[in-house]
């Protein structure tokens, strides 16, 4: 019975001490320390865009602009480090843009757009876009419900109730460039405030004071998520084991985003390379764990996924570990020893009669190991041929040792010597 009344009372008083909007308004740097990414959407196309134009001629790119301006001031002037991904009417590739926000190890990316429309110059509402399944990517669909509503309250639609938060695979089916590629690392949205192809929203969108309003709309929505907590999820791994051992609970320290570890009960989740485990949470201590599934792979990657008591989700970044198979493959330091192992490995291979089959074949795959890692810890080294002659003749005795049809893999190994190696 203790257990439950302990968590109640530490909660009283961290609502009263640190919690909530009093916080904030206290506060004159908010965002200090944090770190966010405002990518003004597209760059210098007049000469060739005839699509991102309004009817009397504003461009989106120019819109975008403005409000990301305005924006980066407001964010800048309450403490947090903002990169810019423009500053001027350019161009800046999609793949440059998402390697700046992941330089900048931003704890958010908001790409600012607005929207067009070919052939419904009617259609004007808000759309906030976010990366892939909702399921899988929550902390930025929490953002994006925070942005929505945000835009329907101080802006200004002609069908505004019409609006909505969805998933950027409705566009494009691997997703959207800007957030496909940085949403490893960071919630992000894209959003689009309005069509500047309906007349009455262009003239708004072309309005200076109207620009600053939807600045104000984006500094008030990030203020209200990460007055939420930005909640996060730590593995705890002993310090004396370079690898995850999947014998042993994995264990995850969770943070709520305020130091403690307040969060929905119902909403954890662990994940092992894509497959759910049965995650138990510890109230008291604030760990998340789960019985890994034994597996031959070299790595293991977990997801974590949790809701804190003010809704804001963990962004479930990917955990990747070697496992006992992947530390033994990487454990070898210089490609020199990991050849002179091989060599002595294939000299046991060889002296181990045909008849013990799994010995045989466990020392076979050992030896492959360490001719391959050779090569990659040292692609081009004094034996690199011997060692990929040594593949090709191993891969040829595992075929006839255990009966598999690995023609296509020795296809791929003499085109290798052949084509890397001519003599
Ligand atoms: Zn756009």
């Amino acid at each position: 019975m203790l257990k439950h009344i302990f968590p109640v009372i530490f909660s009283l008083l961290f609502l009263v001490s640190c919690g909530g909007t009093d916080f904030l308004a206290n506060h004159d740097k908010p965002l200090q320390g944090l770190n966010i990414t405002i990518d003004p959407g597209h760059g210098a196309t007049r000469a060739y865009d005839n699509f991102r134009v309004g009817p009397a001629g504003e461009r989106e790119e120019w819109i975008n602009l403005r409000v990301a301006k305005y924006l980066t001031k407001k964010l800048t002037r309450a403490g947090a480090d903002v990169l810019l991904t423009r500053a001027g009417d350019r161009d800046i590739s999609l793949g440059g843009r998402a390697t700046l926000a992941k330089r900048h190890q931003s704890d958010l990316l908001v790409s600012i757009h607005h929207n067009g429309s070919g052939n419904d110059p009617d259609i004007d509402l808000p759309i906030v876009y976010f990366f892939g399944p909702a399921s899988k990517n929550p902390a930025s669909v929490d953002f994006g419900h925070i942005l929505l509503a945000e835009m329907r309250k101080q802006m200004v639609f002609e069908q505004p109730s019409a609006g909505a938060v969805y998933s950027d695979h409705l566009i494009y089916s691997s997703g959207t460039s800007i957030l496909r590629n940085t949403i490893e690392l960071m919630p992000g949205v894209i959003g689009e405030g309005g069509f500047f192809t309906n007349p009455a929203g262009e003239r708004r969108l072309r309005s200076r004071a109207y620009n600053k309003l939807e600045a104000e709309v984006y500094f008030q929505a990030i203020l209200t998520y990460f007055d939420r907590g930005l909640p996060t999820a730590t593995p705890v791994i002993p310090d004396s084991l370079k690898y995850l051992d999947l014998n042993d609970r994995v264990q995850f320290q969770l943070d709520d985003g305020f130091g403690s570890h307040f969060f929905d009960g119902t909403s954890f989740e662990i994940f092992q390379n894509g497959e759910p485990l049965k995650a138990a949470w510890d109230e008291m201590l604030g760990i998340l764990s789960a019985a890994p599934v034994p597996t031959q792979e070299q790595q293991v990657s977990f997801q974590v996924f949790g809701r804190n008591f003010k809704g804001n989700s963990i962004h479930p970044v990917a955990f990747n570990f070697l496992t006992e198979t992947g530390d033994l493959w990487y454990s070898v330091d210089s490609w020199r020893t990991a050849f002179q192992r091989a060599d002595s490995l294939l000299l046991a291979y060889n002296s181990v009669d045909s008849s013990d089959v799994p010995e045989k074949t466990r020392l076979l795959d050992e030896t492959l190991h360490h001719y391959q890692l050779s090569l990659e810890l040292q692609i081009v080294h004094p034996k690199a041929r011997l060692a990929e002659v040594r593949i090709l003749d191993l891969l040829e005795q595992k075929q006839k040792l255990l009966k598999l049809d690995l023609a296509e893999q020795l296809n791929i190994q003499r085109q290798i010597l052949l084509e890397y190696y001519p003599q």
